[in-house]
């Protein structure tokens, strides 16, 4: 684990009250941003114009001062200097792997219903030719999958769409993954001059996907808003078959998300017959596993193109024997599907193991036999406790010396490496 930012104390003990932040416009949806534009006096007329203008500066070339906006008058940006800003996410740490995986712990804007400013995960994993950011949709989870750490946080409420997207130009600036090659640079960002791992892929960020904290389809409009600001082909485009939401299984959205955001869709599987659902993902007591199956083979435009990934997790003794292989493949028969079978990331008190690594590659081998090209998930980022289901925020942190602890024992487990 290598710690190359301290958290920020000084933020945290500035009183606030007399003189409230202004408010960001990185992150807002184009609506979002003429209204906030409307707000400060630019008239009707110039709204569409002036929108357009700030979006290209926002999403394209990731500024994060209004001075740099050069074709925008005077006086507009004194106006929105005077009134808004464009910061993200406060950075609290930032974590490197030994495998290049970095993650970030980021502090919020608290709204008034916090307590105090909440506090979520973002995760990026590069590989050799693509990069894959792992957003959180929700602080904390409401559901209790029984072997994930976010569903022990207690704290949970939605993000906000610009929470949302602040991840991804948070993302973007630390990997310096801007259109305009040095606009990184003036962001402290790493950079693979500096030693950093990443992918040799033009764009450094190619993928996104719904797999951090909390369930995404409970947060359904903020996300789709989120989804619709990531994709916007004159701002940060990335494509909606290179963004994919991960779902426990909320049956009854899961049709409306396909036919309104069109995203790639991932369901966390886990389990083959309902008894054992029950237990490892609660929410199939709701939603059991024929009305799940069901709502995916409808899923709008599913095609053997446009595939439905199906997560399972390889809990030792629990779900992982050969018989269970074979149920795997006749529950999702005629489905066009991909299977990733993941090792459990354990945690501290998790009350499983990982599969043996012999018995998941037998697993497999039954899975692949069958015609799924299923590639084990390496674990990523276990030094740093950045793999699925091992992040959790606020309150009930880990403290550093058992994250120490971990770091040691957990690439060797499972990992096949
Ligand atoms: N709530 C959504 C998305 C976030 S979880 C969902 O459940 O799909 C992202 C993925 O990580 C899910 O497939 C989840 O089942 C998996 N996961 C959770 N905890 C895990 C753990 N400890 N080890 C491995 N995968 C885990
Ligand atoms: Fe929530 Fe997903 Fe974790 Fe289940 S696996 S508790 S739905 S984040």
């Amino acid at each position: 684990m290598v710690l190359i930012a301290e958290p920020n104390l000084v933020a945290s003990v500035t009183p606030t009250a007399l003189s409230p932040p202004k408010p960001s416009l990185a992150g807002l949806s184009r609506g979002a941003l003429r209204a906030a534009l409307a707000a400060i006096g630019v008239p009707e007329r110039r709204l569409r114009m002036r929108a357009g203008q700030l979006w290209s500066w926002i999403y394209v070339r990731g500024v994060t001062d209004f001075e740099s906006m050069t074709d925008v008058s005077k006086e507009l940006r004194a106006s929105l200097s005077a009134n808004y800003t464009l910061g993200r996410p406060e950075i609290v740490t930032e974590q490197v792997s030994v495998d290049g995986t970095r993650k970030w712990l980021l502090r919020l804007t608290p709204q008034a219903s916090d307590a105090k400013a909440p506090e979520i995960e973002t995760v990026y994993i590069p590989e050799a030719d693509r990069g894959t950011l792992c957003i959180s949709s929700q602080v904390g989870c409401t559901l209790n999958c029984t072997f994930c750490h976010t569903g022990t946080q207690r704290l949970v409420r939605n993000l906000t769409a610009q929470e949302i997207v602040g991840q991804i130009l948070l993302a973007r600036d630390r990997i310096g993954d801007w259109v305009l090659p040095k606009a990184g640079k003036e962001h402290g960002a790493a950079s693979p001059e500096d030693g950093a791992f990443l992918p040799g892929s033009e764009r450094k960020i190619t993928n996104i996907v719904l797999m951090g904290m909390g369930e995404p389809l409970y947060n359904f409009e903020n996300v789709k808003e989120a989804i619709e600001v990531a994709a916007d082909g004159e701002g940060l485009s990335v494509s909606k078959r290179r963004i994919t939401l991960s779902t426990s299984g909320i049956v009854p959205e899961i049709g409306r998300w396909g036919a309104e955001a069109a995203t790639m869709l991932a369901i966390s599987l886990h389990a083959t017959n309902d008894g054992l659902r029950d237990q490892l993902v609660p929410i199939n007591r709701k939603y059991p596993i024929a009305a799940l199956l069901e709502a995916c083979r409808t899923y709008p435009g599913l095609s053997n193109a446009k595939r439905i990934t199906f997560e399972y997790v390889m809990l030792k003794g629990v779900n992982d024997s050969l018989a269970e292989a074979r149920a795997l493949v006749r529950l999702l028969a005629g489905i066009p599907a991909k299977i990733n079978l993941i090792p459990f990331n354990p945690w501290p008190g998790a009350p499983y193991e990982c599969s043996d690594w012999e018995q998941i590659e037998r697993f497999a081998d039954v899975v692949n036999k069958a015609g799924y090209a299923s590639p084990v998930r390496t674990p990523r980022g276990r030094d740093i406790q950045a793999a699925c289901g091992q992040l959790k925020s606020a309150s009930v942190r880990m403290k550093a010396s058992e994250r120490a602890g971990l770091a040691t024992a957990a690439p060797a487990e499972g990992s096949g490496s």
